[in-house]
């Protein structure tokens, strides 16, 4: 017999949401779109409230909730929904913080629902692959370079800019949940060096540097200032040729060959991961993505750049 469909509530009708979130529920199984709750948008034939406390209070059923809005924020938004008992699937970052990211975890648990920390990047089409391949060969060492246009990918938008928005790290965080995902061990931060606007209070740019527990070197450049031809590449020296994941992961080059090229999935693969860990009453909350940026903003050096202008 099969289960209703998930009655699921967007929070936040943003560039996400309506670039991915939408069309995604739209294609999956097991879940359907029910209700929205933003303060300045609304979506035609769908419950609409002005916020989450609103939708809350209303008369409309429903069993989860997909927060689209930023990172500083969500938490009183996760947590009202987690004490009303319902699933919550939270957007990248899972949170402004690391404290309240775990608060949510124990809060799920105790309520018994399911916390999904997505994570888009790893739902990528070279990433299981990737790592299946590494975890048979011999690591030297890891490169990432994440470089691309703020102005293009994130007109307008004045959170990420404020402390909490993270700046850079907006889209180098899923370059770490590649990473961390691939590796067959863990990395801590030995070098972090931001570079900050002089008129913002989020990093444009940083350069990390990681080691594995067994030594291996891990770097990361992340830059917002790439006009042009934007790059997403990982890329791991092994023992037996290099293992590269371009185009934010779905691409990948085992040895000089090309073996995957897939067009996004992504979204739809989270939104199929969400009702298996709702149906099958679990969570997935790693949050060792939101460790490594915490840690390059506590052992950062700061660098000032001239002002950023829109
Ligand atoms: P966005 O375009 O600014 O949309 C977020 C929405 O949340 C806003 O439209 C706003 O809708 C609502 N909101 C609630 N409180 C807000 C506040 N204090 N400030 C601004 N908006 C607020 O942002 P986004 O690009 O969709 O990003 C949202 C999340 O998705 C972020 O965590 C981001 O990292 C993640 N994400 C973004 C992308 C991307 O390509 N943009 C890709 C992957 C993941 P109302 O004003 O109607 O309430």
């Amino acid at each position: 017999m099969s289960m209703a469909p998930i009655r699921v509530a967007i929070v936040g009708l943003g560039k996400i949401a309506r670039d991915q979130h939408l069309g995604a529920i739209e294609a999956t199984d097991g879940i359907e779109l029910v209700a929205v709750a933003s303060r300045h948008a609304k979506l035609d034939q769908i419950a609409c409230f002005h916020e989450i406390g609103d939708l809350l209070a209303s008369d409309v059923k429903f069993d989860a909730v997909s927060l689209c809005t930023p990172p500083v924020g969500r938490f009183e938004q996760a947590k009202a929904a987690l004490d009303a008992g319902k699933h919550v699937m939270l957007e990248k970052p899972p949170g402004a913080t690391l404290s309240e990211v775990y608060a949510l975890e124990k809060l799920a648990k105790a309520k018994g629902v399911s916390l999904f920390s997505t994570w888009h990047s790893r739902a990528a089409a070279a990433v299981e692959p990737a790592r299946g391949l590494l975890a048979k060969r011999k690591i030297r060492s890891v490169a990432v370079e994440w470089k691309e246009d703020v102005r293009h990918w994130h007109p307008g938008q004045a959170w990420i800019w404020e402390p909490g928005g993270l700046g850079v790290f907006d889209p180098g965080i899923n370059a770490l949940s590649i990473v961390t995902r691939i590796m067959p061990e863990s990395f801590h931060l030995t070098r972090s060096e931001l570079t900050f606007p002089a008129n913002r209070a989020a990093p444009i740019a940083a350069s990390l540097s990681f080691e594995t527990d067994g030594g291996i070197p891990v770097s990361a450049e992340f830059d917002w200032r790439q006009t042009g031809p934007q790059t997403w590449d990982i890329r791991v020296e092994t023992d037996e040729g290099p293992i590269v994941l371009t185009h934010g992961g779905s691409r990948l080059f085992v040895d000089g060959e090309s073996v995957i090229v897939e067009e996004d999935r992504e979204y739809r693969n989270l939104y199929r991961d969400f009702v298996t860990l709702v149906t099958e009453g679990r969570s997935d909350t790693d949050f060792s993505p939101l460790v490594h940026v915490a840690d390059a903003f506590m052992l950062g050096r700061r660098i000032q750049t001239d002002e950023f202008e829109d």
